[in-house]
């Protein structure tokens, strides 16, 4: 009847080696679950068989349980270290578990004592749980994953302490024949039963928060770059937008647009256009530090968000430019360079994210008509609207005097006019050429 409700820990064991499985299976690339299976699904044999060992030749019995306790917890460990360092340290734990089972195979040679075989087991055990705890120190960064950390210290501490507090308070030597009806075997199956169980209830609800983290992380990224994706960065930007708004820090936006970059498509094909494309996502990310974001937009369009004055974004902007025009590109093997033009604006008091976007678009656009390759602020945008309308009005003011002057004398006025028109030309003409350096 006691064995019985004792086959509650290698059920549990059980269906959380199931859990695992299906963990592995939803396929997220994430190895960790598979060894976690393995090792709760061993830990289910060695249980079971353990509970029912009576029935089995005494040392087949205790090498077959032992072999596998053994076997759950090398994996455990390896599961570990996956989970929380994204590798196994294969050797160190192959050599701590074969060290460890090799040392309670001596025991187990050189004395009959159950209880001293008990403690080799349990210390082998513990090595190994020693090189998962290493594995995962420093690296249990949630509040789940910190309470999977005490759980491990736990298990790894119990495994010391009670056989030793066991043996201590134990009145009857512990024989191959009360072993199964003996307080260490008793607590063995409790402790590690219930820390086991809490364990995977943590280890399962962690795994699943990864899942939901990929997938959200997933939906704000840009797999050709690796920077967010439109709306990631409206998400992320919006959030710095309303920190500066609280703080009154001044925040810019870097609009980056890849220059004819529809013939580099067409003459160097598809891929090959991604290859320029990534080559800028690069750039950005590489320049994604304190508190700055990147995106792309769309296309071979870029925005970047940085906490800095317009003329401190113009300047980054100016160097993005000149690293991206030297990037070289192997084409037809030989060496070539792309440009991109650059937009700068700077959010106001009242601006939304539209709206500062939409002025480093236009600054985007005049850099793009004065030439491209080129960096333009919404200043420059100003600039080129006064001198638009300017010259708007100095012509239609020429033109009345060329009128007048014509009533009077009709040579001198139009010699007067046709001198003021090539002035206010060559004006404006300087104007725009002053802009577009
Ligand atoms: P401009 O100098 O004025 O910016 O000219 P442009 O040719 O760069 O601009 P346009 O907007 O006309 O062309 C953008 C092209 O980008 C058109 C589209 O086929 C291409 N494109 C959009 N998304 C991708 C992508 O993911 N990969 C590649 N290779 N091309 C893309
Ligand atoms: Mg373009
Ligand atoms: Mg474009």
């Amino acid at each position: 009847m006691q064995s019985l409700f004792q086959l509650i820990s290698p059920l549990a064991f059980l269906m959380f080696s199931g859990a695992f499985l299906g963990l592995h299976l939803a396929g997220r690339n994430r190895p960790a679950p598979l060894w976690f299976c393995a090792s709760y699904g061993i830990g289910a044999a060695a249980f079971t068989i353990d509970i029912f060992r009576a029935n089995l030749p005494p040392t087949l019995a205790s090498l077959l349980v032992n072999a596998l306790y053994m076997t759950m917890t090398v994996a455990f460990a390896a599961a570990i270290a996956l989970r929380y360092r994204g590798r196994t340290p294969t050797g160190m734990l192959a050599a701590v578990g074969v060290g460890g089972f090799a040392a309670y195979l001596a025991t187990y040679v050189s004395t009959g004592d159950v209880f001293l075989r008990t403690l080799a087991i349990n210390l082998a055990t513990v090595a190994v749980l020693c090189v998962g705890i290493a594995q995962m120190w420093g690296r249990a960064a949630r509040p789940l994953d910190r309470i999977v950390f005490a759980l491990l210290v736990a298990l790894t501490a119990q495994g010391m302490v009670r056989p030793l507090a066991v043996g201590l308070v134990l009145d009857d030597p512990v024989t191959l024949a009360n072993y199964t009806q003996s307080v260490l075997h008793l607590t063995l199956h409790l402790v590690v039963g219930a820390l086991g169980i809490a364990m995977a209830m943590c280890l399962l609800v962690a795994h699943s928060l990864d899942i939901f983290e990929d997938l959200g992380r997933k939906s704000v990224t840009d797999p050709l770059t690796g920077i967010l994706n439109r709306r990631g960065f409206e998400d992320e930007a919006a959030l710095v937008l309303e920190r500066s708004k609280a703080s009154g820090e001044a925040v810019s936006v870097i609009l980056a647009d890849i220059d004819r970059f529809k013939a580099i498509n067409d003459r160097l094909g598809h891929a090959f256009g991604d290859t320029v494309i990534a080559e800028m996502g690069a750039l950005l990310r590489g320049h994604c530090n304190g508190g700055r974001i990147a995106g792309r937009l769309g296309g071979e369009e870029f925005a970047l968000v940085l906490p800095a004055r317009l003329e401190d974004a113009r300047n980054l902007a100016e160097a993005l430019r000149r690293k991206f025009a030297a990037a070289p590109f192997v084409v037809g093997g030989k060496e070539a360079s792309f440009t991109a033009s650059f937009g700068v604006a700077s959010f106001g008091a009242e601006d939304a994210l539209t709206d500062v976007l939409a002025r480093a678009d236009e600054a985007l656009y005049l850099a793009k008509e004065g030439g491209r390759d080129r960096v333009a602020c919404e200043s420059d945008v100003q600039v080129a609207r006064l001198e638009g309308a300017l010259d708007k009005l100095e012509r239609r003011q020429y033109r009345r005097r060329a009128q007048r002057s014509d009533a009077a004398s009709p040579d001198e006025g139009r010699r007067e006019g046709r001198r003021d028109l090539a002035y206010a030309a060559r004006n404006s003409m300087a104007r725009a050429m002053r802009g577009a350096e």
